[in-house]
């Protein structure tokens, strides 16, 4: 934890500590008080039962609130911390395009470019705008899903043509060799879910296994069929994430406090999306990592009908290749959701 968040909340916490203490010094003061005065003791027991039990029930509910009221300043502080963290980023994230894109521009308004200057000039230019729309649509889709608007537009998807989709544009952006995203999903496979939603998952996953990778980048995703349950992996040779980290990388705003995480740009929003949306589609998203420099694993299932029908994703007539890449096993237990 970083020294200024440690002093944040360090001043809650005291306080909580010293009201704590004192309780427990009057309460042990009473009891002193009560065990060398016997006869007061009884003679305030035989006047008022109800003062002896005030004491401890007060004590107690006194305890109680205080610790309640720090766990709750504590959160709050760190939540404060997340978000101003998060401004920085978004910040960072809005001005950098738009420097490159301004410095573009300046340079188009020359004349003595020749054509290929000006198409890669171009081409720079709408990487930069695909770079703030991607960012835009994270935050969009984030703010979507903590108000709950969700609304799922289901279909049937063809899961290895949309992987080679979400690749490309993730090959585009990082202008990396397009033999650095291997495509390992059987053909045929496909589930019945919102294209549009899969397609962000996969997105951002094979974004951030490009992303948090030194080159050569290799980054493969496989997927499998079992029972009614697709399994999908993206696997990466990255700078992986330690094991401490490995749950709170789905929070909102969270990124690895270290130094390889910190030179690429993000907003810790990514993974938060990616893991409400597998939610929302009946999933299940973890993370694996043996540890520093050793890669990423991202892996999630999603059913391969609609949860809670199974019927309604009957694969049309003469349909063989829906789910048909591994054996119709009966459906195996349900896996618990996030
Ligand atoms: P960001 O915008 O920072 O990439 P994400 O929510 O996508 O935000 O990811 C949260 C954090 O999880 C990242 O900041 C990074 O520390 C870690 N992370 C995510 N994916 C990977 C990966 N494939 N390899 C290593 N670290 C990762």
């Amino acid at each position: 934890m970083a020294t200024g968040q440690l002093r944040s909340i360090s001043t809650p916490i005291l306080l909580t500590v010293v009201g704590v203490l004192l309780c427990i010094g009057l309460l042990v003061g009473w009891t002193l008080v009560i065990a060398d005065n016997i006869e007061l003791g009884e003679s305030l027991a035989r006047s008022n039962r109800w003062l002896l039990l005030a004491g401890p029930l007060s004590f107690f509910t006194i305890m109680t609130v205080l610790v309640i009221f720090c766990f709750r300043l504590v959160r709050d502080v760190l939540e404060h911390q997340r978000q101003s963290r998060f401004i920085d980023s978004v910040t960072h994230e809005l001005r950098s395009p738009l420097a490159s894109l301004r410095l573009c521009l300046d340079t188009l308004r020359r004349r003595d470019l020749s054509p290929e200057q000006r198409a890669e000039l171009l081409e720079m230019m709408a990487d930069d705008v695909n770079r703030l729309s991607g960012f835009i649509d994270d935050i969009l889709e984030a703010s979507r899903l903590e108000s709950g608007s969700a609304g799922a537009a289901m279909m049937e998807v063809d899961l290895r043509a949309l992987v080679d989709r979400a690749a490309d544009r993730v090959l585009r952006r990082y202008r990396v060799d397009p033999d650095s995203i291997v495509n390992e999903v059987p053909p045929g496979l496909r589930l019945f879910t919102d294209e549009t939603a899969l397609e962000t998952v996969l997105k951002n996953l094979m974004d951030n296994a490009v992303k948090y990778s030194d080159p050569p980048v290799h980054v493969v995703v496989r997927a499998r069929l079992e029972g009614r349950r697709v399994h999908v992996e993206v696997e990466d040779r990255g700078i992986g994430i330690p094991r401490a980290h490995l749950k709170r990388v789905f929070d909102r705003f969270f990124r690895v406090p270290a130094v390889q995480v910190h030179k690429r740009q993000g907003t810790g929003l990514g993974l938060y999306v990616v893991s409400s949306l597998v939610r929302e589609l009946g999933g299940r998203l973890d993370a694996r990592s043996p540890g520093r420099d050793q890669g990423t694993t991202m892996h999630f299932t999603l059913p391969v009908t609609r949860p809670g029908n199974p019927r309604s994703a009957a694969p049309a007539e003469g349909d063989g290749a829906f789910c048909g890449v591994a054996g119709h096993d009966p459906d195996p237990a349900t896996e618990a959701h996030r």
